[in-house]
């Protein structure tokens, strides 16, 4: 767990959330500020700060973290009216908690480009 990052704390129910779905990899909960009807960050337990930060390693895990949003959007209801997955990276791309997470959205028709 990296010091101070509020998201291995929300992993390690260290300070408390809404989770969704949990296994020995991810930990997905409700977004406290949501922007959508759904909206839930699914997270790596493992601290990795943006996508940037990725290595080969994580292969498996960022493909497990899709197949998990895939499966949270059709728990929600959302699959087939359709949804999104952001991940914002760094200062211009929005990211301001720097834990590496998945927005999924949805629940309502979303516009393009974003903001
Ligand atoms: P970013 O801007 O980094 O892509 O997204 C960070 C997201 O985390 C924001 O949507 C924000 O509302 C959410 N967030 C920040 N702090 C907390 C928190 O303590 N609990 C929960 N549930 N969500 C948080
Ligand atoms: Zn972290």
């Amino acid at each position: 767990m990296a010091d101070d990052c509020i998201f291995c704390k929300i992993a390690e129910k260290a300070i408390p959330s809404t989770i969704v779905y949990e296994d020995e990899l991810v930990v997905a909960f409700k977004d406290n500020n949501p922007q959508a009807p759904v909206h839930i960050l699914l997270i790596p337990k493992k601290h990795i700060s943006t996508v940037i930060t990725l290595t080969h390693d994580d292969k498996e895990l960022v493909g497990h973290m899709f197949l998990v949003a895939a499966s949270l959007a059709r728990e929600q209801q959302i699959a087939q009216d359709g949804f999104r997955l952001v991940t914002n990276c760094n200062q211009d791309g929005g990211q301001t908690v720097f834990h590496l997470h998945m927005h999924l959205l949805g629940g309502r028709s979303l516009t393009w480009p974003p903001g």
